[in-house]
């Protein structure tokens, strides 16, 4: 259904609700969610077919159980799939979930709701709770019944409710399983022997896809000395061809608004914060105008410090901050990278030599969950890039993955003997 016949629904309705273009709403609510959906059933399926050894004595099996309780899947606005896949995986696993959308993305979520159920699923196995997100919060984590988070948000977000079910712990009767991914402070890291072109391109893609509203968005580059002179002009070159404004009047639109007046604010903060810091520079763009809706130009900002806030801090918004190395200093880079922040979703290395691509892989193995080698920060795929981050990003259970569905069931082991027990002494004894 999502596939075919509903398909221009949930892409016009997440263009309309979440301020997307015609593509950003096709690789989010068509293929992604499509792909989730499928996917996660092939790999049930697997599941189902993973069976224990049996052996003359015995016949063995695993029962690949739903939760016994609730599961509490409450989705970000960012992503119409996501929403669509933190109810749906836990679903399709036997479990009965209560959906919270983000108030932000209830129309595509309504509608990817309304699919489900007219494709089948028993009403009631998804309950869509779109509901104020502490009142929701406080209901579920103080029910017994409660026995699974499902979450994709922010971090205080997360913090807060892995708190409340702490203090809830005496209350249920399963040990609650908790799965969150969050944000991100996601880097490009650019060697002097890297294609200038892939980092320009990559960099402004990444960076302003969405106007940065993705986890994965790459918001800090590093940039060595030499190359700086080409990267710079050719960003700015191109940063001047960014179109922003409303899709659905200009399809050569590259990003819209940002999603709502609080998201506007906070970001306009960060570029406050650029103009008034005598470390920061801005190279291009960051205007603010709310007059007709949240727009906010897309913005490259320049360094000095790179452990200024604006190197260590998500902003979630169409920021891009620079921070230019001296080449030979290539090695505490990496150091850098590692330090600055305590998330670690996504990060990037550009270099042609195959022992600087090694050595970034390995130096940096814990600062990002997904690692790119000459590609942007964004754009993974279902199946193909199975997606999140360690650190303060997320518990990394790799939704999109073979294993994902395995969070969301409580296996049980049976045993059936084929010889029965005809002694209760060892055979030694007798
Ligand atoms: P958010 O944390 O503000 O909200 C997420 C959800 O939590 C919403 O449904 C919201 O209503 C709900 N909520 C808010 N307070 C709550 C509370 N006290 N109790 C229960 N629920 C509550 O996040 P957002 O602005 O919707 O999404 C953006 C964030 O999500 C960014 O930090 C982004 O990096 C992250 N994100 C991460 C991934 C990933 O896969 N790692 C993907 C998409 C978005």
């Amino acid at each position: 259904m999502l596939s075919g016949p509903r398909r221009a629904e949930v892409l016009a309705k997440t263009m309309v609700g979440q301020g997307k273009t015609v593509i950003q709403a096709e690789i989010d609510a068509a293929a992604e969610l499509i792909d989730f959906f499928r996917f996660n059933a092939k790999y049930a399926v697997e599941l189902e077919n993973s069976q224990p050894l049996s052996v003359d004595v015995s016949t063995n099996s695993m029962v690949y159980r739903g939760l016994e309780g609730f599961v509490a899947a409450v989705s970000p606005f960012n992503f119409t799939a996501i929403g669509g896949n933190l109810a749906g995986a836990p679903a399709l696993m036997g479990n009965v979930v209560l959906w919270k959308p983000s108030d932000t993305a209830v129309l595509s979520s309504y509608a990817v709701y309304r699919i489900l159920l007219e494709a089948g699923l028993p009403p009631d196995v998804i309950q869509f709770v779109p509901a104020d997100g502490p009142v929701f919060g406080d209901a579920v984590t103080s029910s017994e019944h409660f026995c699974g988070l499902n979450f994709t948000g922010s971090v205080p977000t997360f913090k807060r409710l892995w708190k409340q079910v702490s203090e809830n712990l005496d209350r249920y009767r399963n040990f609650p399983r908790l799965a969150g991914e969050c944000g991100g402070k996601n880097f490009h890291l650019v060697h002097s022997s890297a294609d200038v072109s892939s980092v320009v391109n990559g960099t402004l893609r990444s960076a302003f896809e969405y106007g940065g509203q993705k986890c994965s968005a790459c918001s800090r580059l590093y940039a060595p000395d030499s190359l700086w002179p080409q990267i710079k002009a050719k960003l700015l070159e191109e940063h001047g061809k960014i179109k922003v404004g409303d899709p659905a009047q200009d399809f050569g639109t590259f990003f819209s608004a940002v999603i709502d007046d609080k998201s506007f604010a906070r970001i306009k903060k960060w570029i406050e914060h650029a103009k008034t810091s005598s470390n920061l520079t801005i190279l291009a763009g960051g205007g603010c105008d709310d007059s007709v809706g949240y727009f906010i130009e897309p913005c490259i900002v320049e360094s000095k410090d790179p452990k200024d806030p604006i190197m260590k801090e998500e902003i979630f918004g169409p920021v891009l901050t620079v921070y230019v190395y001296p080449e030979k200093r290539y090695k505490d880079i990496l150091e850098l990278i590692d330090t600055t922040t305590p998330y670690g979703l996504t990060g990037a290395v550009f270099a042609q030599e195959k022992s600087i691509i090694q050595e970034a892989r390995n130096r940096l193995r814990n600062a990002a969950g997904n690692f790119y080698i000459n590609d942007k920060s964004t754009g993974a795929v279902v199946a193909q890039q199975p997606f999140g981050g360690s650190r303060i990003s997320g518990t990394n259970d790799k939704p999109g993955g073979p294993h994902y569905v395995l969070r969301w069931t409580s296996p049980q082991a049976i045993k059936e003997t084929h010889v029965p027990l005809t002694d209760w002494r060892y055979a030694y004894m007798q």
